[in-house]
């Protein structure tokens, strides 16, 4: 749904150039109700503003579908997306002459989607989703901020768009309006849309079907940052520039027993098999799936490799490396990372007794 290719982002002003954004890569599937988390200053807003063609790249693609959004000239791109693109702010920028229900109606007005007279139906329609049927006749500053939000967000759905984004979208609400914003949001991305939340609110994460942590304008590594979500953003983003891809086919060893380790190993995608021998037999103790890792054991306790690892036989198997000497200059700062890790070391080895 969305492609964003070796995005660079750089402002020059009178001071000189600023880089926020330093080759981004993404793509979001379609369906997926994304949140992009980070630091205040960190690049979420630019990045957002790549994606709607609000701003434009200094260097780098973003397609959305298979539209490419910066080939357009700039009043297409306009057009385009109105029709495409359902966008939601912090301040909800409604205009302040027109009702709530005249609000909604203007993205079809400016587009020109459904017949003059069904767009007040419409309209209305949209504003009963939200709550909000008995208000379709007030101006903005006669409701609430948070029924304000839910007013722009019927209007970001005017012309059904199948992509909604949004940037800090719960930032001025109260938490029972940001539930209900969040709720709605959840229920479009069932129904198909892809959503897009910039939020610097992490608990939203958990109703998120992903989450992407964008640090001094890079993108972290998703699996390194779930396999160690204690570690700072910072931390994540250094030990993602020193990881490695690598891709394992069915049933080949990724680590042999008493082999030295100098990396541990994050499963991507696929599983690994863990066997250790026992009289000269050997026998299968763990299955190890996304998110789970292999090589802590030798990591803290230095040596030689204390079990076999394969790629399970049925698919290939995706990991991402890390050295050993990067995780422990991480691990020096991070005391609940490594007391986190120490507990899992713990544990497997008094398994695999
Ligand atoms: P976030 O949304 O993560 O808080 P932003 O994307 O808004 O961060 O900004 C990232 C950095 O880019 C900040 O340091 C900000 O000052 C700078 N920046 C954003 N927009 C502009 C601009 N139009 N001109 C110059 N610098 C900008
Ligand atoms: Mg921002």
């Amino acid at each position: 749904m969305i492609a964003i290719q070796q995005v660079v982002k750089t402002f020059k002003n009178a001071a000189g150039e600023f880089t926020v954004l330093k080759g981004v890569d993404l793509t979001i599937e379609k369906g997926q109700f994304v949140a992009i988390i980070g630091k205040s200053g960190s690049g979420k807003s630019t990045l957002l503003n790549m994606m709607t063609g609000i701003d434009r790249p200094t260097a780098g693609k973003v397609f959305i579908g298979a539209t490419d959004l910066y080939a357009m000239s700039e009043s297409k791109r306009s057009l385009w997306r109105g029709k495409n693109m359902g966008i939601v702010f912090q301040f909800f920028q409604l205009l302040p002459m027109l009702t709530l229900l005249e609000n909604v109606m203007l993205p079809m007005d400016y587009v020109g989607m459904y017949d003059v007279d069904e767009r007040p139906r419409r309209a209305l329609e949209l504003l009963t989703l939200v709550g909000l049927e008995k208000q379709a006749g007030k101006l903005p500053l006669a409701v609430s901020t948070g029924q304000q939000q839910l007013a722009a967000l019927a209007r970001a759905l005017a012309n059904d768009p199948p992509l909604l984004v949004a940037d800090e979208p719960t930032g001025n609400l109260d938490t029972r309006t940001a539930d209900i914003v969040i709720e709605l949001f959840q229920h479009f991305a069932e129904q198909g849309k892809t959503v897009v939340m910039v939020t610097h609110d992490p608990s939203l994460t958990e109703r998120t079907s992903r989450t992407i942590i964008i640090s001094d304008g890079e993108v972290v590594n998703e699996t390194l940052a779930q396999a160690f979500p204690l570690l700072s953003h910072r931390q994540m983003l250094a030990l993602t520039k020193q990881s490695v891809r690598q891709t394992v086919a069915p049933g080949k060893v990724v680590l042999s027993r008493d082999q030295h380790v100098d990396q541990l190993y994050i499963v991507v995608s696929g599983q690994a098999e863990v066997s250790i021998e026992r009289k000269k037999h050997a026998s299968a103790v763990a299955r190890l799936a996304a998110g789970e890792f292999f090589g802590e054991v030798e990591l803290l306790r230095g040596g030689k490799a204390v079990a076999t690892v394969c790629a399970a036989p049925d698919a290939s198997l995706e990991l991402l490396a890390i050295p050993h000497e990067a995780l422990l200059a991480a691990l020096k700062d991070s005391p609940l990372t490594e007391a986190a890790l120490t507990r899992i070391v713990q544990h497997r080895v008094g398994d695999g007794k």
